[in-house]
């Protein structure tokens, strides 16, 4: 069984065939850094962190790079409105994108090159470009000339007529194509600015990804990606200038992901409806955006709201309340028992096996993580079935395989990047709130005695359980009334009852 991906440049799925065989170079599209970033970059970012991990379970050895695009128009503008440098915004936002990458729990890549840093690289291709008749000079800017390149439109699958009656772009005479882009622009008073052979001036954002991609990965490298809004202009004219540079293949394939939309339009910063991942981030745990992301497929749309964010918190509950419960059990003494459950042992055993099974295929299938996200779904249903129905008394058998099912959860789980620990008691008693010392204390008469919150929630319970065992109906859903109107939920298993917090 071998990984296919769908390839934008043939729009079809192909077999994954890398360059060097286990081997991947991955290249993506990174931020530009002159704000914090949003949950559609954060999709786009998360997209590929699933892939870039996925791949690394399945074995390959994978060079991911993410450039930093620290040097751009947008920059340049941000610090004249904040009285600074463009470099103090470019290495501010830098640091805030860091920091948000590592609290959305993405992996770090291989290699996260700054453009600033490959300058020299982009000025040796643009000259070769120039010297072979595919770029021209005017007035210290350097601009590619599309029509000298005959594959220009492969990738967006369009000519250059159909191009131009699409963007509505502006007539600049002094451009010989309307659609030629910009390889190299001249300083202008106060901008950052290199010397170069057309005088000081800067790089255009295409050339960067050249110049980093090729410096990193090579030519004819396995997998270029970005969002969908980057196919064209953007990985167009990537293409153009590569391959008219190389007379090789840029890079096999291109991934695209699909745009988190809201309420029907591009969250976008310029239609100012975004939200950042830090604000969501206040609110939702990173496993909760990554599900989000998870359950859709990475090449679809995803329609960003509420409902979303609130079934994607109860997948990742879900999640976590199997692993409490097995948790549980693990806890609970060992019996020996005859005899003993062997249809429903099998039938979990079965599952478990063909649950990993499915996630790979499904995975393989252009990382269908939403397809996989349901296998893993499956087994926790089955989990949950099975500490139903086999019962209390927890022979070592059943522990095992109960051991083996939580094994096989976290480790796929994990292979697209999902952090399943469970919190620890002391932390989660952090969070709870301090209405539990009244309800101990005045309502329930427990002494206090220096206690942590989850030590007496667990006196709480067992009050309660108390209070069901005398069939004082009435008290014990007074304590689950109260307690539920804390945000704490008692959940009555067949291995007694248990508390969360409701999130
Ligand atoms: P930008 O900073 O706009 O260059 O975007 C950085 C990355 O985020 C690129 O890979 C974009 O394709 C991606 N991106 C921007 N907006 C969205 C969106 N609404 N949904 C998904 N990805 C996006
Ligand atoms: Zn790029």
């Amino acid at each position: 069984m071998s990984i296919k991906v769908y390839n934008t440049l043939d729009r079809k799925k192909e077999e994954f065939i890398p360059r060097d065989p286990g081997k991947v170079g991955m290249y993506v599209c990174g931020p530009t850094v002159y704000n914090y970033i949003h949950v559609g970059n954060a999709r786009t970012y998360l997209s590929f962190d699933i892939i870039y991990r996925y791949l690394k379970y399945r074995g390959y050895d994978v060079t991911y790079v993410r450039n930093l695009t620290d040097i751009d128009d947008k920059i340049i503008i941000k610090a004249k409105e904040e009285r600074t440098s463009p470099e103090e915004i470019a290495e501010r936002y830098t640091r805030e994108f860091w920091e948000d990458a590592k609290n959305m729990g993405l992996a770090e890549p291989t290699i996260q090159p700054k453009a600033t840093n490959h300058i020299k690289e982009m000025i040796e291709i643009i000259e070769a470009l120039i010297e072979k008749g595919l770029a021209y000079i005017v007035d210290g800017d350097v601009y590619f000339e599309v029509t000298k390149f005959a594959g220009y439109g492969k990738l967006a699958h369009r000519t250059l007529d159909e191009m131009r009656a699409g963007e509505r772009v502006e007539i600049d005479p002094r451009k010989h194509h309307p659609m030629d882009f910009a390889l190299w622009k001249s300083a202008k008073p106060g901008e950052p600015a290199w010397d170069s052979p057309w005088g000081k001036g800067r790089p255009g954002w295409h050339i960067e990804c050249t110049a980093m991609s090729l410096r990193y990965l090579g030519i004819d490298f396995d997998i270029h990606g970005g969002g969908r809004d980057l196919l064209f202009p953007h990985h167009e004219n990537e293409i153009a200038q590569t391959e008219g540079y190389t007379s090789k293949r840029f890079a096999k394939y291109w991934l695209h992901g699909g745009l988190v939309n809201i309420g029907g339009e591009k969250m976008a910063k310029s239609l100012g409806n975004i939200i950042l991942v830090r604000d969501l981030l206040k609110e939702h745990n990173a496993n909760v955006l990554r599900l989000l992301a998870l359950g859709t497929h990475y090449r679809s749309p995803i329609d960003f709201s509420q409902e979303k964010l609130k079934e994607a918190e109860a997948a990742y509950e879900r999640l976590l309340n199997v692993r409490r419960r097995i948790e549980h059990v693990l806890e609970s003494p060992t019996v020996t028992r005859w005899p003993e459950k062997v249809e429903e042992m099998n039938r979990l055993k079965r599952v478990i096996e063909e649950t990993k099974e499915k996630f790979i295929e499904s995975m393989d299938d252009d990382f269908n993580s939403a397809a996989g996200l349901a296998n893993l779904f499956e087994l926790v249903k089955e989990i949950n079935t099975f500490i139903e129905v086999y019962g209390e008394q927890v022979t070592m058998h059943a522990k095992d395989l109960l051991e083996e099912a939580d094994g096989v959860l976290l480790e796929l789980s994990g292979a697209v990047g999902l952090n399943l620990t469970l919190p620890k008691a002391e932390d989660v008693a952090k969070k709870l709130p301090e209405d539990i010392y009244q309800l101990a204390s005045e309502v329930l008469g427990i002494a206090i005695d220096g206690k942590r919150k989850d030590q007496l929630l667990d006196d709480i319970l067992e009050r309660r359980n108390r209070a069901r065992k005398e069939k004082d109906w009435g008290m014990a859903d007074r304590i689950r009334d109260r307690l539920s109107a804390m945000g704490i939920e008692i959940e009555d298993t067949p291995l007694g009852s248990r508390w969360k917090l409701k999130i």
